[in-house]
């Protein structure tokens, strides 16, 4: 294909640039322990400084991929996908999202909610960040909110972030990897005092798997 009809795909949200793809046991949220397909998204310009997928900021690096390959992927190993990043909402998932319905998989998305909200969702984690909030749009989507705790000061920012979402929103507080030891004593105090939250953990990460 010719860059330029590429490029209208990718535009199109018939081609998407595809990071990686793989059948795994989700680690966090609401779903942790369930088996998923994930698909991982190029492009990003949140700029979370502890970002553990910074090699998927750059789309460019990613090939642009089309949306059929990557459902007839999906449909050979799982039911349920999820679609992450990067950050997914940069570009149209109303193509992608429309042929998974066809095909009778449920979508979930892992978001900033940086962008506009495109795609038809199953499951709607937003988890916002500092560094460019999400749009008010998004948070009337919120299935799940969950929110990183890198500091103290993060709690605050949680209840703000809570108080934007619906009263069924599941809340998750999961402590940032690096500062997990530091950081878990703080929040077993904090979901205790305030119980509407649950903790959430990267358990993949003690899993060893991806
Ligand atoms: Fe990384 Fe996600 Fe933050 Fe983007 S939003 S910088 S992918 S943690």
């Amino acid at each position: 294909m010719l860059a330029k009809e590429i490029q209208l795909e990718v535009d199109r949200g018939t081609m998407l640039p595809l990071m990686e793809e793989f059948y795994t046991i989700q680690g966090e949220g609401a779903y942790t322990g369930t088996a998923a397909y994930f698909v991982r998204i190029g492009g990003c310009d949140v700029g979370c400084h502890w970002c553990d997928v910074k090699e998927s900021w750059n789309a460019d690096l990613h090939p642009p991929t089309k949306i059929k390959d990557i459902v007839a992927n999906v449909k050979k190993y799982a039911q349920t996908v999820v679609v992450t990043g990067g950050e997914p909402l940069m570009w149209d998932m109303n193509p992608m999202t429309q042929l998974f319905k066809e095909n009778e998989i449920r979508v979930h998305i892992e978001t900033s909610g940086a962008y506009p909200v495109s795609g038809t969702w199953d499951w709607f984690c937003l988890s916002p960040k500092k560094t460019k909030m999400p749009v008010e749009e998004a948070y009337a989507f919120a299935d799940e909110l969950k929110i990183i705790v890198y500091n103290k000061h993060d709690f605050s920012f949680a209840e703000e972030q809570a108080a934007r979402v619906g009263q069924n929103t599941v809340l998750f507080l999961q402590p940032e990897w690096s500062k997990r030891d530091e950081m878990i004593p703080l929040i077993v105090d904090y979901v205790m005092q305030n119980p509407k939250w649950k903790i959430s953990l990267q358990t993949h990460k003690y899993l060893n798997i991806p």
